[in-house]
């Protein structure tokens, strides 16, 4: 089968032939029908070095999952071949407590392996995709696989987030989605079946506020060096309830930060790295400053439900797998809306 494989950190991934996976006793292997490109994975191709981290290449790129049931190993009950599946990327231990809750994201032995498809263990940007365990596949009625991928990450991210901020998003809040992108027009969309928020977001490109108010969100501010003042503008003045910060540079937490009101929570979801001084006056007082990384199992259930339901539906350009590279190319250019999905 083709597939698209990160050789070594710090090079590009390539177009290889590698044979079809073999269900063994409780696995099942999904005909991949979307693969979504996400950001992460550039970090992963151009940041990683070999040593950083206790896993690394030759493997196949693409957490974001969603497919069809093909072959099914012995002893696996209750799928059938052509059953339409999303997958839940996360790899933890399987056997510690937050495992058995269906949180691998907190996996106790989360920094010890492989922490999804994708990263060190064959992703799905691939005709076929390995399944260890069918708990990670959940069902996805008559949606389509290439739709759906996304939600298994850009979509499943945000939403856990969204859950944990909820109490705090009443009628009459604001919340500030910094980064317009493939998990931040998800967010949009998952704050307004959730909350009566009034959601206002920031990119610097016109394009991806353009698809932020396609949406939902009530208010745009393009960044300029103005930003905060016309967010807290935007917040009639009072500040944001709640930020979610999916780029984490130092400048977009200092935005977080300068639109903050006591008591608020300031999430980063984004992987940028930006560092924040903090102390007991960095920040009004009582504001959450936390981060949040992907989601749970059950949580995917959540996400599948609400785009069965039609209330979250990613916007996705497709790809097919010959043109991967082009898919990130665009993606390092600023130049995607929503996500990048491949097709193979
Ligand atoms: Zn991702
Ligand atoms: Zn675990």
């Amino acid at each position: 089968m083709r597939a698209l494989q990160l050789k070594s950190f710090q090079s590009d991934p390539e177009l290889v032939d590698l044979p079809e996976p073999e269900p063994g006793p409780g696995q099942v292997v999904i005909k991949v029908g979307g693969a979504g490109a996400c950001h992460s994975d550039l970090h992963v191709m151009r940041e990683f070095a070999e040593g950083m981290a206790p896993w690394g290449p030759p493997f196949v790129l693409g957490h974001e999952a969603a497919g069809w049931v093909h072959r099914i190993g012995s002893g696996v009950r209750n799928y059938e071949h052509g059953q339409p599946v999303a997958v839940y990327g996360l790899l933890g231990c399987g056997h510690c407590k937050p495992c058995a809750a269906g949180a691998e994201n907190l996996c106790e032995h989360g920094m010890e392996g492989p922490p999804g498809i994708g990263f060190g263990v064959d992703g799905a940007m691939a005709e076929y995709l390995l399944i260890s365990d069918p708990r990670r596949l959940v069902p996805i009625g008559d949606l389509d696989p290439a739709d759906v991928a996304p939600l298994t990450d850009a979509g499943l991210t945000p939403y856990r987030v969204i859950k944990k901020v909820q109490p705090k998003l009443t009628p009459g809040s604001h919340a500030v989605v910094i980064g317009a992108g493939g998990l931040g027009h998800l967010a949009i969309q998952i704050l307004g079946a959730m909350t009566p928020a009034t959601v206002i977001a920031v990119d610097t490109r016109e394009s991806a506020l353009a698809l932020a108010r396609q949406v939902g969100a009530a208010a745009t501010v393009q960044t300029s060096d103005n930003t905060a003042q016309e967010l807290k503008d935007a917040t009639e003045g009072a500040g944001a309830d709640v930020v979610l910060d999916f780029v984490g540079s130092a400048p977009t937490i200092a935005l977080g930060a300068a639109v903050a009101k006591p008591g608020m929570d300031l999430v980063v979801i984004g992987a940028a790295g930006g560092q924040f001084a903090w102390n007991f006056y960095a920040l009004p007082y009582e504001v959450s400053l936390t981060t949040s990384f992907w989601g749970t199992l059950p949580e995917l259930h959540e996400v599948i439900a609400l785009a069965r339901q039609n209330k979250v539906k990613a916007h996705v350009q497709r790809f097919p797998l010959d043109e991967a590279r082009h898919a990130y190319e665009l993606m390092e250019k600023g130049q995607l809306d929503g996500r990048a999905v491949i097709v193979p």
